[in-house]
Parts: C-alpha cells; structure tokens; sequence
C-alpha cells in the first residue's frame, strides 16, 4: 500500500485485511507501539518520529523481517508504510525472494491540498488508536471516540510544521520508490483515493485482486 501521508494507507489496508483475509503490516504502528512500551528500539525512534523524519533503514528492515515470520503472513500480507526508501525497497525484495508471493504496489493517488486538509482534521483515540478524519469517518459526536467515548487528541506527528516534514521526507525519499518498482517490474495500479468512501475504494481494489488471484469478482 503506497502513498503519500494521509492518502488513506492505514484505513485501506484495515479494510482490506478483513475481506482478502491478508495480515496488515504497518510500520508506522509497530514503531509507535514500541514508542509506548519504551524499549530500547522505541527510545532511538521517538524523536525522530516525534520530527516527522524517517526512522533509520536497518531498523524498521529488522522490524520488518521478524513480523513477516509471524503464521498470520502465510496467506499473504499487506505492507502499510513500508517500504518507504529504496534501500527498504532492496531489502524486501531479498526477503521475498524464496517466498511464493506476488508483489502488486497499490498506489493511493491523492491530490496535495486534501491531503492537508484530511491530516489537519484528523483525530485519534488515546485509548483505543482509532483514527476519525473529517465527512466520512467523522466520530458521531464532534471530539469523543464511538468506541470508548474517550476524549480524541491531534496525533503527535500531525501537527503543521510535522506534517510539512512528512511530506518533504515523502517527496525526497519515498516517490523515488514507486520508480524503482516500475523498474523491476512490479506491477503498479495508480488508485484514485479522494472523492468517494473508504469503503467504495477499498471494494475497487478488492476488486482488482480477486481478478489478479484469478477468483470471480
Ligand atoms: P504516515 O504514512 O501518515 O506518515 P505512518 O504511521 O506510516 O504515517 O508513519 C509515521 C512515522 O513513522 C513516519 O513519519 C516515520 O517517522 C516512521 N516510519 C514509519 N514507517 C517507516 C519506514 N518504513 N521507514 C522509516 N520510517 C518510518
């Protein structure tokens, strides 16, 4: 699952897990778990993250390798923020080569002012990590989680000035990414990701899956 900050990776990757039965992989979960466990790993990110810079490569790679040994991955998995370098990008596909997987890059295309207007409105639980943003999947009262009615809080990271050095980083590390997919032959689908539900283009890519796996739509 490719794209910029706020292009939707993390709600399309939790949708799709459920109907393709795939195992979601979010780098970006995984660090912050480890940010709030406070272990030696989430200690040297923090800060960094708390920046909006990437994490170094040989950490999330080792993140990475351990989580694709888990028995969910079996049946195929969805990488959520990852790779997001091309270093990251020629570690993965050395893990994946003694793997029967095939490699298809979702590209969520997204244009630049939603998505800072999608991030500056986007809240999040403290409790339960359930993430609202603005029309859609707005919380049914205005600051308050569906789920637990806890009070929901700015992520971290998605501050203004962050925001801007996410998208700097995305800009700079990250797009040269796609363009060494193409390279190597992987094959890449540009999805149109604003303007419609969550839901409507997670069943268009669901869609195009079951016709890459051969199965009836
Ligand atoms: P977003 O895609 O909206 O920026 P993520 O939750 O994917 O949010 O990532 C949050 C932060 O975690 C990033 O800004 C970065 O600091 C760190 N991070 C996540 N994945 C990677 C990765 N593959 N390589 C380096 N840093 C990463």
């Amino acid at each position: 699952m490719f794209g910029s900050p706020g292009s939707g990776k993390g709600t399309q990757a939790k949708l799709l897990k459920e109907s393709l039965g795939l195992a979601h992989i979010s780098t970006g979960d995984m660090l912050r778990e480890r940010v709030a466990s406070g272990d030696a790993i989430g200690r040297s990110v923090a800060s960094l993250m708390q920046a909006g810079e990437l994490v170094p490569d040989e950490t999330v790679n080792r993140l990475v390798e351990e989580r694709i040994e888990q028995p969910d991955t079996v049946n195929g998995f969805i990488l959520d923020g990852y790779p997001r370098t091309v270093q990251q990008a020629k570690l993965l596909a050395e893990l994946l080569v003694l793997r029967p997987v095939r490699t298809i890059v979702v590209h969520l295309v997204v244009d630049y002012n939603i998505i800072i207007a999608r991030i500056s409105g986007r809240r999040q639980c403290p409790a339960c990590g359930t993430v609202y943003g603005i029309n859609s999947s707005a919380p049914n009262t205005v600051g308050v989680c569906d789920k637990d009615g806890a009070k929901l809080a700015v992520r971290e990271d998605d501050r203004e000035e962050v925001v801007r050095e996410r998208l700097r980083a995305y800009e700079q590390q990250t797009s040269p990414v796609l363009a060494f997919f193409k390279k190597s032959g992987i094959p890449c689908w540009d999805v149109p990701a604003a303007g419609i539900t969550p839901q409507a283009i997670a069943t268009g890519i669901e869609a195009l899956i079951r016709k890459e796996r051969g199965e009836a739509a």
